[in-house]
C-alpha cells in the first residue's frame, strides 16, 4: 500500500475548545446555577476558566489517566470539568446523582476515582457516602467562596472558584495519542451492577463530526441549544464536544428541569433546539398549553433515550410548529446512534404520514453500522418486517466495557460487534425502527408484543397522559400486556374506551388485558419510565 502524506494530528478534545475560544470568541454560554442567578460567560472566557482549572488540576497532583468523579448538574462549572480533565489527560467520569447509593459508591471504587468535583446541592449526599468513596482522597465544592458550607465532615474540602482565581488562565495543551482515555460514563445498571463505557478523544471527536453531519443543521453559531439531557448521563450525547465544534450559543439549565423553569429559560435565552428525553417533552407542552404559547425562538426539539409516540410528535409539529428529530442510541455508543433523516419526498407528506416516519428511531448516521440477528446471530434482511436483535459496530462504539471482561464477553459477538439488547427491524430505505428492550417484550403465547407499540396507540388516544406497558404472568399465554395510564388533566376516561380505542389500532392479540390508572409513572434514575418499578409493582397483579 502506498501511505498518504498528510499530517498525522491527533484529535484532541482540547482542540475543540480553544477552536471555539478563538473563532467564536464572543458566543454566549449561559448556565442556570445552583446558587440561583443566571451566569453568562463567552466561549473565550470559558477558554480561561477551563485553562485556570486545568492549571489548578495539574498542581493538585492530577496525572494522566487519574479518574476525576463529577457529581453536578448541567452548569457552566460542569462543562468547563468535561474540558480541563481530558485536556490534561485525566479521565473526567460522570456520576448519575439519582442512582441508588450502593450503585454509586460501586463505581467510584470501580474506577477509582481519586478526586470529586460535586454541587453543593448534593453536600449531604457525598458526606452520607464519604466512607464508602475509599478511593477519594480530595473533595471540591462547586461553589465560590460565599456559598461554602460552613461545616462538613469532609476532610479539607475544597473550593471550586479559589482553585480558578489561583491558577494561571493560560495554557499549551499536552499533545498525546488521541486513543487516550477522555471521558467514562456508567449505565445506570438495570440489570445487575453498571458498566463502564471509556470513552477516547478520538472517539469523541468523531462522535461530534458524526452527529453534526446527521444533524439536517440543528448546530451552527446563531442557534442556541439547550441540553435538558444530563452531562452526567451518557455522555451528555456529545453535546459539550458539538457545541464547541459549531460554536453554537450553549444554555444550560442548572438543577430546575420542570417544564416552567425549562419555558422561561429557554425564552429568555432564545433557545432554538432542546435536547432530552420524552418525558422533559411532555413536561414542557403541559407548560406550552397552559401558557398557550411556545418558548420564542423554540424550533426543533431532539428526542431520544425512549421512544416518543407519533400522536405527541404530532402535538409538537401541527399545534406548535415544533420539529422532532427522533434518535436512539445507547451509553455505549457515545452515545447517538440514528437520527430522523427525512428525504425530500418523505417531508412533503401530509402530517400524519409523516409523525408516523418519525416515531421510528431513525436512519443510522455516518460512521454507525447496524445489523439484525437471529436467535443463532444470522444477519436478518432489511426488509422492514425480520426482526432481530440489534448489533453496532464503528469508532464511536465501545470495544468492551471497561474493567469487566465478563460483561464484555456477553456483550459482543465474534466478529467484534456490540450487542444493544434491543430488538429492532430495519426498512429497506435505512429507517431503524425499535420494536423493544429484550427484557421489555411482552413474551404472548408465541408472539413478541412491542411495548413500545402499545404505548405508542395509547397515548393517542383522548385521555390519556402518558402510558407504559409491562408484561405480567398469565397461565395460558405465559405472559400478557398490563397497561398502566396516567390520564390527561379533568379527563374522566375509564379502561372500556381506551381498550376499545386501542381495538382500532391494534391487532387483537396485542390488545391489554387490564387498564390500570396512576398520578404518575416511576422514572429511572435517567428519566424514562421505569419498567422494572412497575413490574416490581405489579408482580402480583391478576389478570
Ligand atoms: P439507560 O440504560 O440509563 O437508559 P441508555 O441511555 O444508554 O441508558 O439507554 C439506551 C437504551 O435506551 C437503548 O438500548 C434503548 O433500549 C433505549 N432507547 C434509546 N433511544 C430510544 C428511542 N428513541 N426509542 C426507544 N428506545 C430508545
Amino acid at each position: 500500500m502506498l501511505k498518504g502524506q498528510m499530517m498525522d494530528r491527533p484529535l484532541l478534545v482540547s482542540s475543540l475548545i480553544d477552536f471555539a475560544a478563538e473563532v467564536h470568541a464572543t458566543v454566549p454560554v449561559v448556565s442556570a446555577t445552583v446558587e440561583g442567578p443566571i451566569h453568562r460567560q463567552t466561549y473565550a472566557e470559558t477558554h480561561a476558566r477551563v485553562a485556570r482549572l486545568a492549571n489548578a488540576l495539574t498542581a493538585m497532583g492530577v496525572k494522566p489517566g487519574d479518574r476525576i468523579a463529577t457529581l453536578a448538574w448541567n452548569t457552566h462549572r460542569h462543562l468547563e470539568l468535561y474540558f480541563a480533565i481530558s485536556g490534561i489527560g485525566a479521565v473526567c467520569h460522570t456520576i448519575n446523582p439519582r442512582l441508588f447509593p450502593e450503585q454509586m459508591a460501586y463505581i467510584v471504587r470501580h474506577a477509582e476515582d481519586t478526586t470529586l468535583f460535586f454541587d453543593t446541592t448534593f453536600l449531604p449526599l457525598v458526606e452520607k457516602l464519604r466512607a464508602v468513596f475509599e478511593p477519594i482522597r480530595t473533595y471540591v465544592a462547586m461553589t465560590d467562596r460565599a456559598h461554602m458550607p460552613a461545616e462538613t465532615n469532609l476532610p479539607g474540602l475544597l473550593c471550586y472558584e479559589d482553585l480558578l482565581a489561583a491558577a494561571s488562565p493560560s495554557i499549551v495543551w499536552p499533545e498525546f495519542d488521541e486513543n487516550t482515555a477522555c471521558a467514562l460514563c456508567y449505565t445506570s445498571g438495570t440489570t445487575g451492577d453498571p458498566k463502564g463505557a471509556l470513552y477516547s478523544h478520538r472517539s469523541n471527536l468523531l462522535h461530534s463530526f458524526y452527529v453534526v453531519a446527521s444533524a439536517q443543521g440543528a448546530f451552527t453559531s446563531a442557534r442556541p441549544v439547550l441540553p435538558v439531557v444530563p452531562l452526567f448521563h451518557a455522555n451528555a450525547w456529545g453535546l459539550p464536544f458539538v457545541v464547541a465544534l459549531t460554536g453554537s450559543p450553549f444554555v444550560m439549565p442548572g438543577p430546575r428541569l420542570d417544564g416552567a423553569n425549562l419555558f422561561d429559560l429557554m425564552e429568555t435565552t432564545g433557545v432554538w433546539g432542546g435536547w432530552g428525553v420524552p418525558t422533559v417533552w411532555l413536561g414542557l407542552l403541559d407548560e406550552m398549553a397552559k401558557r398557550g404559547r411556545k418558548p420564542a425562538g423554540l424550533s426543533r426539539i431532539l428526542t431520544g433515550g425512549s421512544a416518543m409516540s407519533p400522536a405527541t410528535i404530532a402535538t409538537f409539529e401541527r399545534d406548535w410548529n415544533v420539529d422532532i428529530i427522533h434518535g436512539w442510541g445507547m451509553t455505549e455508543m457515545s452515545p447517538v446512534g440514528s437520527l430522523t433523516q427525512l428525504s425530500a419526498a418523505e417531508e412533503q407528506l401530509p402530517l400524519e404520514e409523516r409523525v408516523a416516519i418519525k416515531g421510528r428511531q431513525g436512519r443510522r448516521m455516518y460512521g454507525v453500522e447496524m445489523k439484525i440477528v437471529d436467535a443463532d446471530g444470522r444477519p436478518q434482511p432489511h426488509d422492514g418486517t425480520s426482526q432481530g436483535e440489534l448489533f453496532v459496530r464503528g469508532a464511536t462504539v465501545i470495544s468492551g466495557y471497561y474493567a469487566n471482561p465478563a460483561a464484555t464477553a456477553a456483550a459482543m459477538d465474534k466478529d467484534g460487534w456490540f450487542g444493544t439488547g434491543d430488538v429492532a427491524t430495519i426498512t429497506e430505505d435505512g429507517w431503524l425502527v425499535l420494536v423493544d428492550r429484550t427484557k421489555d417484550l411482552v413474551k404472548s403465547g408465541g408472539e413478541w408484543i412491542s411495548s413500545i407499540d402499545v404505548e405508542n396507540a395509547a397515548i393517542g388516544c383522548p385521555g390519556v397522559a402518558n402510558a407504559a406497558v409491562i408484561a405480567v404472568p398469565h397461565p395460558k399465554w405465559n405472559e400478557r400486556p398490563l397497561l398502566v395510564v396516567v390520564k390527561a388533566k379533568d379527563a374522566t376516561i375509564g379502561k372500556a374506551e381506551i381498550l376499545a380505542y386501542l381495538g382500532t389500532r391494534l391487532a387483537r392479540w396485542q390488545v391489554p388485558d387490564d387498564v390500570v390508572f396512576v398520578e404518575a409513572l416511576p422514572l429511572t434514575a435517567t428519566g424514562k419510565i421505569s419498567k422494572k418499578d412497575l413490574r416490581a409493582l405489579y408482580a402480583d397483579h391478576r389478570l
